[in-house]
């Protein structure tokens, strides 16, 4: 884990919700909607949805509300402007910052809120990616801490559950397979828009969903592990497990193995990153029936057909700016195949590229880090536009 906060604390305890308008951000305020006597929404942001944080803001009563981009029409009483992320994550009235928004434009945030000591409940693991160091040193410095949102990570810590590292052989994370699972490669290189966002088990984001196509997200997922739980790269491994009900394993060195299950919806570990280590009654998802979930199998991972996986984890081991890299080239590759300019298969394609070109940039410092991101989205936007 990094950081140590105030573990179980007590009474009602600020929330603050950057991208409140997304698929994690609204999951979160079903849940806080059925748990106000422990929390009070004290903040929201969100990029540009004004018409749904207005309705947010009429429903919570947030002390500090903030939109991005101030293209909309400026509410009173609204912050507007990229600065409203870390003023939120930053608010005296915050204990615990969910950290919703996609992609490193979330890392000012993660970092300002560990500074000030907060609880940071991360679903943002591009953050990890991007700058797992600076995050350890910012909450060593300041008394933060995080916890996970990320399904995977949150059954990693349960399992775990305060034992020490030593006792951990490796961990095991689970990955759908996303809607491509099945498909020959022939077919995954005619791959459409609509058929990336297609996915069997989870209603996510777009960027993420299509994180899941390609594996690129479990990718993020195995750096966002190694920064967490500080395993080394040879003891994370991924299995693929299409029901999603198995949220990871974590095989312990007499050789037992526990594993995390439940149905998949995000509003268990969303509660859990807001209550860790304690646990709080909530009726929210329906009763696990194992029969009804079954059966539940398991199968390797086709590398060969999805090669940003692989590609992840050798920038993670690379270490230095390469997980920034690898994380630009994908965010602005994924971006470029959701406008239909470029193909499903550019993706692999132009985070290997750009790793070839970029990954030995200098990675010490969020100055150092920026650089090596946006050099990377430059080299895809023009390696695919042209
Ligand atoms: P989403 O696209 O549905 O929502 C993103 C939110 O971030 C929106 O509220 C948007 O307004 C805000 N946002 C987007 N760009 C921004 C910017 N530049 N500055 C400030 N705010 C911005 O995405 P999502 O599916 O909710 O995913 C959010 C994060 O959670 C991602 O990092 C994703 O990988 C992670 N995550 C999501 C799920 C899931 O089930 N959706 C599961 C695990 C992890
Ligand atoms: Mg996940």
């Amino acid at each position: 884990m990094i950081g140590r906060g105030a573990a179980g604390a007590r009474g009602v305890q600020g929330v603050a919700i950057l991208g409140s308008t997304g698929s994690i951000g609204t999951t979160a305020l079903r849940v806080l909607s059925r748990q106000q006597d422990r929390f009070r929404v004290a903040a929201l942001t969100a990029f540009s949805n004004a018409a749904l944080l207005r309705e947010q803001a009429e429903l919570h009563h947030p002390s500090y509300v903030g939109l991005v981009n101030d293209c909309a029409r400026q509410e009173r009483g609204w912050t507007t402007g990229s600065d409203c992320l870390v003023e939120a994550a930053t608010h005296g009235e915050v204990d615990i910052v969910l950290n919703a928004v996609v992609g490193a434009a979330g890392l000012d945030a993660t970092l300002a809120a560990l500074e000030s000591g907060k609880r940071v409940a991360l679903a943002n693991k591009e953050t990890l990616v991007v700058a797992g160091e600076l995050a350890a040193e910012a909450a060593a410095r300041g008394g933060g801490e995080i916890v996970p949102v990320d399904s995977e990570h949150s059954a990693i810590l349960q399992c775990i559950a305060g034992r020490p590292g030593a006792e951990v052989r490796r961990i095991v994370l689970t990955a759908s397979g996303g809607p491509f699972r099945g498909w020959s490669r022939d077919r995954l290189e005619r791959a459409t828009i609509a058929e990336a966002l297609a996915h069997p088990t989870w209603q996510m984001g777009r960027k993420i969903t299509v994180d899941s196509a390609t594996l690129a997200n479990k990718a993020l997922e195995v750096i966002e592990a190694h920064f967490l739980f500080g395993l080394p790269y040879d003891r994370i491994e991924v299995v693929v497990h299409p029901q999603s009900v198995v949220h990871s394993f974590v095989e312990f060195v007499d050789g037992s193995v526990l594993a995390q299950m439940g149905v998949p919806s995000m509003e268990l570990p969303v509660l859990y990153a807001l209550t860790h280590p304690n646990r709080l009654p909530d009726t929210g998802v329906p009763p696990f029936d194992a029969v009804e979930l079954s059966p539940l199998t398991f199968e390797r991972v086709r590398h060969d057909d999805f090669p940003a996986l692989r590609l992840g984890i050798e920038a993670g081991r690379a270490g230095g700016a390469a997980p920034a890299v690898f994380n630009a080239a994908n965010e602005q590759a994924v971006a470029l195949f959701l406008e239909g300019r470029a193909r499903f298969y550019d993706i692999p394609g132009a985070i290997a590229s750009a790793l070839d070109a970029l990954a030995t940039l200098p990675g010490g410092s969020r100055e150092a880090l920026l650089a090596a991101d946006a050099a990377a989205r430059r080299h895809v936007f023009e390696k695919l536009s042209c």
